[in-house]
């Protein structure tokens, strides 16, 4: 090989692997991604999140079985539950990431499912669970952090009653195909208070008392629902950015 051709070679092999910004990838590889990522102010709430809830109004909510204007009462900032039915948001949803934040009441009041009862539904149909789980004990797939009757919390990193407690939330939807046949289920990975209480788990089908619940296809975009169990947990801080 002569030595024009050697260095045109060289100058070539240099041009593949040397990206934009000049990195060059290590011998074998190919080049680095070349999209930058977004700069997004973390916040809390980060930049591009959709503030569902800032302690003020719920005018982003409204009553689940009417469609009416959410009537739960608004106290210190914070969303409390008062038999007025369950809420859900205007806004329909895919997958998500939702940070929600919450509190069972100070003065404890009933046992087990009885005990701070509430829950978030994604897709406005899987539960994960809200309750006090403190010192009271219920079925495992039932206590805080579970996705109710599906699985059971890896931990149980519940505050005491009346002090707040956040869930972050990763959500993905289930997905069906045109016959209404699971393409995909849903999966879900939860943060209680930082702590990973649920590890990208499968979800098997809307939450409903009976084992083995049945998936019915919905749309990918959903209302998020907030459960009225006729205990006043209350709520505040939530946001929501979409996947
Ligand atoms: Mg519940």
């Amino acid at each position: 090989m002569n030595r024009l051709l050697s260095s045109s070679l060289l100058c070539l092999t240099a041009l593949t692997f040397t990206t934009a910004s000049g990195f060059a990838a290590p011998e074998g590889q190919s080049a680095p991604p070349q999209t930058e990522p977004r700069v997004v102010d973390p916040g809390p709430p980060p930049a591009d999140a959709i503030v569902l809830f800032d302690g003020k109004d719920l005018s982003q909510w409204k009553t689940d079985r009417n469609g009416s204007p959410a009537k739960w009462d608004i106290q210190d900032g914070a969303a409390v539950v008062n038999r007025t039915g369950n809420i859900s948001t205007k806004q329909e949803f895919g997958d998500c990431q939702l940070h929600i934040e919450w509190a069972t009441p100070a003065e404890v009041k009933g046992t087990g499912q009885g005990r701070g009862n509430s829950g978030i539904f994604l897709s406005g149909r899987y539960e994960i669970q809200v309750l006090d789980s403190y010192n009271n004990k219920t079925y495992f797939d039932g206590q805080a952090g579970a996705v109710y009757k599906q699985h059971v919390p890896l931990v149980n990193v519940c505050r005491k009653p009346g002090e707040w407690q956040t869930y972050d939330i990763i959500y993905h939807v289930p997905r069906f195909d045109d016959s209404g046949n699971v393409l995909k289920p849903g999966r879900v990975t939860v943060l209680q208070n930082g702590v990973l209480v649920q590890d990208d788990v499968e979800i098997k089908g809307p939450t409903s008392g009976p084992a083995n619940p049945k998936y019915k296809p919905h749309p990918l975009k959903q209302s998020l629902a907030l459960q009225d169990h006729g205990n006043p947990v209350r709520y505040r801080n939530i946001w929501i950015r979409e996947l």
